[in-house]
């Protein structure tokens, strides 16, 4: 399998090229050179594999540079029970007849990005490793990504990580679950500023490219298409639970961010996967709602960024979307270049409206999306308590309120939950009154000793702690 860029770049790439890589030469973002198609007989075959197998299937339609038995078991390494906490691994919960939850949050940090950021740590141990290379990662994160992918690179050799995170923002669950590692390897800065300068210092470090060739700075951001890849296998898992037969459909709804869970999904549809409607959910920060009504994309400030009770879906752009534009548009790269890298930065919107290929949005590629408020999260979580006994977390439940706006008879729908309740749990608190479980292994968390290094919101204090730090 080649890899190609979204902007129409010449090159193609193998997948462990574009492993430790992120953006492609010409700003785009790599994508398959096709779909493999899974025909009936080898879905039917899937129906009895084991998760970490069906993740071995999967993968080695995309990548071949990895000796087949090495990728079985970096599969085998990662999606364990000991991990996941059960053996489907992303077990259904079903809520009423032809609706359930799918949990994917059942991993080290409680929210679904470990099921790609696991094997992602395992994929760029084992990739260093062969090529003796060292990395250094460095991000920045307002809670879930950061925990997921410093739970992902503890103790692995040949990685570090600098995660930078705003001081003092975060919840102190969020905190105590990064700051409470103490492998060598992990280095919490708690910057004293808010998110949005942690992003800059990160992009400021990148673009010194003598300090980032020096020392081999790299990213774990979403739009890295190993990460993709991963999520596409449990949408496979879902839908395999979810029937019996191969002539079932099914519909998924996703609390969508930065497009990363639900462009899976739509590889997923695309390589044959019987999925009727991929319904899109946002919070009040609606791009993604606003394009599906529309057809116009339009990119906020962070001035029209609002601060939610669903944070991790608190996005001005979508970063993964780019990739769903250059399939809609029958992948026009020259297009896109003119779409993402001419009007987006030009006017901060671009408008296919008019253009006959917005339709198939939802007509050929199943699109719908919906919008889901602070009093919907509210008023879904009481519901969900009162009517199941289930506690749900602040996206999941964005994602059920929209999913009930979608239902169609004689398809089930499966809404992904992405995170556990304990994560947000003041808003838990306002809605039913009381704390969410926690699970045991986090009691008392807040209370263990901390790593961290607080700095000033300045690119040349992180820079000279990475120097510090690396031999
Ligand atoms: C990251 C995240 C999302 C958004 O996912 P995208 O892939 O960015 O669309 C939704 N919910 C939770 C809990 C998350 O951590």
């Amino acid at each position: 399998m080649n890899y190609l860029s979204t902007r129409g770049h010449p090159d193609r790439k193998r997948f462990c090229e574009i492993l430790l890589e992120g953006l492609a030469p010409d700003g785009g973002l790599y994508l398959p050179e096709h779909y493999p198609r899974v025909d009936d007989a080898t879905l039917t075959r899937w129906r009895g594999l084991a998760y970490a197998d069906l993740a071995f299937e999967i993968l080695s339609l995309y990548i071949d540079d990895i000796p087949p038995a090495d990728l079985r078991a970096l599969c085998h390494k990662t999606y364990t029970e000991a991990v996941f906490g059960t053996p489907q691994i992303v077990p259904l919960k079903p809520l009423e007849p032809g609706l359930s939850l799918q949990a994917l949050s059942n991993g080290p940090t409680l929210a679904f990005k470990d099921m790609a950021m696991q094997l992602l740590g395992n994929l760029f141990e084992y990739e260093l490793a062969r090529r003796g290379e060292q990395l250094n990662i460095l991000g920045a994160t307002s809670g879930d990504t950061g925990s997921a992918a410093e739970y992902a690179m503890r103790g692995k050799q040949g990685v570090r990580v600098f995660m930078t995170s705003p001081h003092g923002r975060m919840s102190p669950f969020q905190q105590a679950q990064m700051f409470s590692l103490q492998d060598a390897n992990i280095h919490n800065l708690a910057v004293e500023g808010v998110f949005d300068d942690c992003q800059d210092i990160v992009k400021a470090v990148s673009n010194d490219l003598d300090f980032k060739r020096r020392y081999r700075i790299g990213t774990v951001n979403s739009i890295n298409w190993a990460r993709l890849v991963a999520q596409v296998v449990y949408y496979f898992a879902g839908y395999l639970q979810a029937t019996q037969s191969n002539d079932q459909k099914v519909s998924f709804t996703v609390p969508s961010g930065n497009f990363g869970n639900i462009c899976a999904g739509h590889v997923a549809r695309s390589m044959g996967l019987p999925i009727d409607r991929l319904v899109l959910a946002t919070n009040e920060n609606d791009v993604l709602d606003e394009f599906f009504r529309t057809g116009v994309y339009r990119v906020r400030g962070s001035a029209d960024t609002h601060e939610t009770s669903s944070p991790s879906m608190d996005i001005s752009k979508a970063s993964n979307f780019e990739r769903f534009v250059f399939d809609l548009l029958g992948r026009d790269g020259a297009r896109v270049k003119d779409l993402f890298g001419a009007q987006l930065p030009a006017s901060g919107r671009f408008d296919l409206s008019a253009d006959p290929a917005f339709a198939r949005a939802a007509s050929v590629f199943g699109f719908v999306s919906g919008k889901s408020t602070h009093a919907d999260r509210l008023a879904t979580i009481r519901d969900t308590h009162q009517r199941f006994g289930l506690t749900i977390d602040t996206h999941t439940a964005d994602g059920l309120k929209v999913a009930r706006e979608h239902q169609t008879p004689g398809v089930t729908m499966l809404v992904l939950e992405t995170a556990l309740p304990i994560k947000f749990a003041a808003t838990i608190v306002e809605a039913l009154g009381h704390e969410p479980e926690r699970p045991a292994r986090f009691k008392g968390i807040e209370d263990l000793p901390k790593r961290v290094q607080v700095v000033p919101a300045d690119a040349a204090a992180v820079k000279a702690f990475i120097a510090a730090h690396c031999d």
